[in-house]
């Protein structure tokens, strides 16, 4: 299958040439066809798999199409022909990139995004001007249809991009107002990890007879992303670990996950201390700040981000190679979109989780979730004292079996108790 065979536009096959794609991936060739036909739909496509680009090739065909139409005189409509819904600034910023990636040849295209956790006048500007395609969060677009600044009446396209978790954050009604404010004419595609409950329901509600797709389900196994499961006896023991693995020579960037943003500033710190470029990445901080430490990550300038769950959503820089869980998710769901931050791109990645005992419950519904056990490793000269809560999966190598050689040497010794990595005056966060 090519790009040309699903009957493109020549300036988006021009496009994605340029960004050397040669051929369609999975739900790009599933989802364009009928997206260019019109059709309302329902997708499900891991994070990773090109589905950012399976809306926005249809959307600038409607960008493209709207283009040779002659303008309606005494018309007032104004506003964008296509809306990208996403739960998170980070995940707009980065669909506003695809939609200037693949349609740099779509003459004079103008795209706005509006977000929350910035200045409203840039954004005031651009929604006065002409636009195409606009990407918002929820909160902020809300704000701007109040006041009147944001108009939805010329909508050809809703796309709702990770659908489940706007819901999760609590965005329902935000997203009825929006809609009520589009023409009800408009073609609507939703993404979502899972079509089950609320999210089911509101895609019953605001589309019409849609077409399901589901490319890769969430707990199909991440052929290109290798997941391994340490067990810690205690938070010293995930301390040293971490250290280890970051030390190792094919750690090309690491995102370093935590519970919390007082987590995530800690252990930032505290790897800052022992010379790593390092930053942490949270809700916690202004919008500029988090541009600027993305940045830092995408010019390489950094090689370890430690982040939380609601931040890193929408990174997305391929040489991610190690995705390391080091506080466990609040939600299943998470550690699915937390380990599709590696293995992009056609990469490989490892995934790697540190749990500590009391993790254990996490790490069944987890397991669970994904339908798949996560491998079990160690670390030669720090293998865990106390033996693992919970069975071996059939099949995986013996506890202690799967050994990653020794370490390095000059690497700190293990203290199993006594040292503790937090500064005086730093205290270790509470937990
Ligand atoms: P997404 O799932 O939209 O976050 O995309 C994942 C990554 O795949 C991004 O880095 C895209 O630039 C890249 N990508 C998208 N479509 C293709 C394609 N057809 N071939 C190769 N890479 C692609």
């Amino acid at each position: 299958m090519t790009f040309e065979a699903l009957n493109l536009h020549e300036a988006l096959v021009r496009a994605l040439q340029a960004a050397g794609y040669t051929e369609p991936t999975g739900v790009q060739a599933e989802a364009i066809p009928p997206a260019l036909a019109g059709k309302d739909l329902m997708v499900s496509s891991r994070t990773g798999s090109g589905k950012t680009a399976s809306f926005m090739l249809p959307a600038l065909t409607k960008v493209l199409a709207s283009r040779s139409l002659p303008a309606t005189p005494g018309s007032k409509a104004r506003g964008p022909r296509v809306l990208v819904l996403t739960p998170t600034r980070e995940l707009a910023m980065q669909v506003a990139k695809a939609a200037s990636d693949y349609g740099r040849f779509v003459p004079g295209l103008r795209v706005a995004t509006v977000v929350g956790g910035v200045p409203y006048g840039a954004q005031l500007a651009a929604l006065r001007g002409p636009l195409d395609i606009l990407i918002a969060t929820p909160g902020r677009l809300i704000d701007h249809l109040g006041s009147g600044k944001a108009m939805l009446g010329n909508l050809d396209m809703l796309v709702l991009d990770e659908a489940d978790r706007m819901l999760d954050m609590g965005f329902i009604d935000d997203i009825r107002l929006i809609t009520e404010a589009t023409p009800a004419a408009r073609q609507t595609m939703m993404y979502s990890a899972t079509f089950a409950g609320h999210v089911g329901r509101l895609a019953q509600e605001l589309l019409r007879d849609p077409q399901r797709i589901e490319v890769s389900s969430q707990t199909e196994a991440h052929g290109d992303i290798e997941q391994r499961l340490h067990w810690a006896d205690d938070f010293e023991h995930k301390n040293a670990l971490l250290d280890h693995i970051l030390t190792e020579k094919n750690v090309d960037q690491a995102l370093v996950f935590t519970s919390t943003q007082r987590d995530a500033d800690w252990l930032a710190d505290r790897l800052h201390e022992m010379g790593h470029s390092v930053a942490s990445l949270h809700g916690g901080m202004p919008q500029g700040r988090r541009n600027r430490v993305l940045q830092g990550l995408r010019s390489k300038q950094l090689r370890v981000l430690v982040a939380t769950d609601v931040a890193a959503r929408g990174i997305d820089v391929p040489t991610i190679s190690h995705v390391i869980n080091f506080g466990l998710p609040m939600k299943e769901e998470d550690y699915v979109h937390r380990i599709g931050r590696t293995g992009r791109a056609g990469r490989t990645g490892l995934a790697v989780t540190l749990a500590e005992r009391r993790d254990s419950g996490m790490i069944h519904r987890i397991q669970r979730y994904t339908t798949q056990r996560i491998p079990l490793a160690t670390i030669e000269g720090l293998e865990p004292k106390r033996s693992a809560p919970l069975p071996m999966p059939a099949g995986a190598p013996p506890r202690g079996g799967k050994s990653f050689g020794p370490r390095p040497a000059g690497g700190k010794p293990f203290k199993p108790a006594g040292k503790t990595f937090a500064k005086p005056g730093f205290p270790r966060p509470a937990r």
